[in-house]
């Protein structure tokens, strides 16, 4: 089996590190960029901050500063007309996505929508798209998706809520910049619901049957930075260590996975994002317990290397009961960081009954089932999310 490995040309981290963006622009060859954002990030001021650094440094860009959260297509064509008309008669030459993977997913769509048009279904997997694409800076503000190191954008279908999952080098960010200082105003439910997500990455990249060399030290460096820093950004979102760890945690877990591929948690959860619209994050760690739990036997020993890597057992201990650990560990994580079911989110049960086959189908679809050490029929995704409901 041959392994392609995929990383951003260059990452800059640390405190301080936004202030390195007309830097970046400039080794990346990118003279008028498009800022791809949302209203958070305005409110905070970040955006001026960025906004201010371009300035000096004589950058001219222009802002779209509506990405929806979880985006859809629809938002995403908005910004493609502004990607289009352009800044002072020339063509934008590159994104500057700020913000969670939001923005991030919307900058790298319009990458390849710029250049090759078409709707954003033309690009969804099994379709690989290798095709050159407009360079992505991006800056991540949440601590979860690794989108900023993934090649990698999911965007939601208007017409059937299918949270279409589009892979391949042209959504790959030419570079990554690291500011823990941006994730200070996490709020702590966006702050464990990211974190989960990033946990998920590593697990599901290390078990995947896909997963290589490569990809296991960044899952298990993911799953040592992870682990122990969860509860205390989630309990004291000023904890400067713990952000700067849960940054660098993501961001190895995005590579992790992108080169390794998630599997079944995420394939089940998409389907519920959308269309129950729960957080990315808060899905995946609805499901993450339950479907270890259904996982394990078929890759004991990889499960217990990430209990031992999270922490939760020390090297010594046997494989059976690094199981054990590692199922009590993710269901204390969800409880303590007040992680809901989907009866406790509020979902409809007739609703959920209704399109558990729907979300079954779209689950499998996806491919990311196919990667899970144990893999599901229909049938056995079914009785897993009828499992997890209550
Ligand atoms: P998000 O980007 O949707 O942000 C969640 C909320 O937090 C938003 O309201 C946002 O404004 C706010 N927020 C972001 N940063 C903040 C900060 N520093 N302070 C205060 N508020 C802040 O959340 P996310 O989990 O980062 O991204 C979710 C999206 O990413 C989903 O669509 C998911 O499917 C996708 N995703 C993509 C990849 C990938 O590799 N491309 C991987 C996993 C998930």
């Amino acid at each position: 089996m041959t392994h392609s490995i995929v990383l951003p040309r260059l990452i800059r981290t640390g405190s301080g590190a936004l202030g390195q963006l007309p830097d970046v622009l400039t080794a990346c060859g990118v003279k008028r960029p498009l800022i791809v954002t949302d209203a958070t990030m305005v409110a905070l001021g970040y955006l001026v901050r960025l906004a201010q650094g371009l300035a000096q440094a004589g950058i001219k860009f222009g802002l779209f500063d509506a990405t929806e959260p979880e985006p859809t297509e629809t938002s995403v064509l908005v910004a493609e007309a502004i990607l289009r008309a352009g800044l002072d008669g020339q063509a934008f030459d590159g994104l500057v996505a700020l913000g969670g993977g939001s923005a991030i997913d919307t900058a790298k769509a319009l990458a390849v929508l710029g250049p090759h048009g078409g709707r954003m279904r033309d690009y969804k997997v099994p379709r690989i798209v290798d095709e050159p694409a407009l360079p992505v800076i991006a800056i991540p503000t949440t601590a979860g998706t690794g989108s900023e190191a993934t090649r990698v954008t999911v965007i939601t279908d208007p017409d059937n809520d299918e949270k279409m999952l589009c892979m391949g080098l042209a959504f790959m960010p030419v570079a990554a910049i690291l500011d823990p200082d941006l994730t200070l105003s996490l709020p702590p439910r966006v702050t464990a619901d990211t974190g989960i997500d990033a946990l998920t990455h590593a697990i599901e990249a290390y078990v995947s049957r896909k997963a290589s060399p490569f990809s296991d030290q960044q899952a298990l460096a993911a799953m040592r930075l992870i682990a122990p820093n969860l509860r205390r950004a989630f309990h004291d979102g000023e904890d400067r260590q713990a952000r700067e760890a849960l940054l660098i945690g993501a961001c190895f877990g995005g590579i992790a996975f992108s080169n390794a591929s998630v599997a079944l948690v995420h394939g089940m959860s998409r389907p519920i994002g959308a269309f129950f619209h729960v957080p990315h994050g808060l899905s995946n760690a609805m499901l993450l317990p339950a479907v270890t739990a259904w996982s394990i036997p078929s890759a004991t020993r990889r499960y217990a290397d990430c209990a031992r890597a999270m922490g939760v057992v020390g090297d010594g201990v046997s494989d059976e009961i690094a199981n054990t650990a590692l199922l009590d560990e993710l269901r204390a994580l969800n409880a303590e960081l007040g992680v809901p079911t989907p009866a406790g989110f509020g979902i409809q049960p007739e609703r959920w009954q209704q399109l558990r086959p729907l979300m079954a189908e779209q689950a499998l679809a996806s491919g990311s089932p196919g990667n899970n050490p144990r893999i599901p029929t229909h049938d056995e995704i079914i009785a897993l999310y009828d499992e997890v409901w209550g």
